[in-house]
């Protein structure tokens, strides 16, 4: 089968031919037909990020089953399905308290084993969901960045319970505009932020249509808006979908008194800012990473239903084999979504 391979540490990988996988207990091979571009493959294409090389990369897919392993019930040869990338082990204190996201011995489809940047993959049955007739492939893909907004989301429970709150989000990259939605859907007012480089890509337009506001941070000042937005109170909630150090301080300093600061970037670098701002305003903070089975579920229903949209965020479609012009419009930053058709 045809794979994208990424062999080795620093720049380049291959496209090439490679043996389709043998199932074994559990499993299943999908025969790919769309597979998401994630912010966090580009790391891993561009060899900066430590795999276990060689690794064909790609975990938001969606496909046909083709074969099913020993063991398999609930799936057959031409089921429709989507896949979360989290494999959990299924027995330590996390997996068996339904946080397998955080589990000791985790595996991620792409990322630790071969993923879907090919024309088939194989992963275990509990982590496939069968995607309805009139869901296509594309919006089967999409479910994963769909998910990791979720977790959060999810998490600022009660903090976000009325139409008079105040979410901001930072970062119109897929997983902020899925926030965008998902906090609307909860009924937040929602301001979304934007940095450099976000209005060539189209990215702060597509937030215009799921935020009430939109405020480019390289042209205006975010904490003077925020306050003319909400007449001097300041937001309930930021939620951070950039993992970019100056939004710290930025978040902080625009939550009113009490409010929640709800993380989902993933920082690389350590970050300087004033812990006594959160202090002094009793500002509650937490972070969440990836998500569970039962969240990607719930996302694909929300998908399926149209309470979520996907479509819009697919700026890009590429054949398998044109993956060196998928990672040029990556590099030109100039893309929202890409996906690839093996
Ligand atoms: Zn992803
Ligand atoms: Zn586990």
């Amino acid at each position: 089968m045809l794979a994208v391979v990424k062999e080795h540490q620093g720049p380049g990988f291959s496209l090439r031919d490679v043996p389709t996988p043998s199932l074994r207990y559990g499993d299943v091979l999908v025969r790919v037909r769309s597979v998401g571009i994630c912010g966090s493959d580009v790391p891993i294409l561009a060899g900066t990020r430590a795999v276990p090389w060689p690794l064909i990369p790609g975990h938001e897919f969606a496909g046909d089953v083709a074969e099913v392993g020993p063991g398999v019930d609930g799936f057959k040869a031409g089921d429709r399905v989507t896949s979360c990338l989290v494999i959990g082990c299924g027995n330590c204190r996390f997996c068996v308290s339904g946080a397998e996201n955080l589990c000791d011995h985790l595996v991620e489809t792409g990322i630790h084993v071969n993923g879907a940047f090919a024309e088939y993959v194989r992963v275990p049955a509990k982590t496939l969901l069968k995607l309805r007739d009139g869901t296509s492939y594309d919006v089967g893909a999409s479910i994963d960045p769909v998910a990791s907004a979720w977790r959060t989301v999810k998490a600022l429970g009660s903090a976000l319970i009325s139409p008079l709150d105040t979410a901001v989000v930072f970062g119109p990259g897929p997983i902020g505009l899925y926030a965008a939605q998902l906090l609307k859907l909860r009924g937040a007012c929602v301001i979304s932020v934007g940095a450099d480089g976000d209005e060539a890509a189209g990215r702060l337009a597509l937030a215009s249509k799921f935020a009430d506001h939109v405020i480019d941070s390289s042209k205006e000042s975010v904490a003077e808006r925020v306050a003319e937005i909400t007449n001097g109170r300041g937001a309930d909630a930021v939620q951070d979908c950039t993992g970019a150090p100056p939004v710290v301080d930025c978040a902080l300093n625009v939550l009113r008194p009490c409010g929640t600061f709800a993380i989902t970037g993933l920082f690389h670098r350590p970050v300087e800012t004033n812990l006594g701002r959160i202090t002094r305003a009793e500002i509650k903070v937490f972070g969440t990473i990836c998500y569970t089975r039962r969240e990607f579920a719930e996302c694909l229903e929300m998908v399926e239903r149209g309470q979520v949209v996907t479509e819009p965020l697919v700026t890009h479609r590429f054949a398998l084999s044109e993956i060196d012009r998928a990672w040029e419009v990556i590099q030109a930053k100039r893309s929202i979504k890409i996906m690839l058709h093996p």
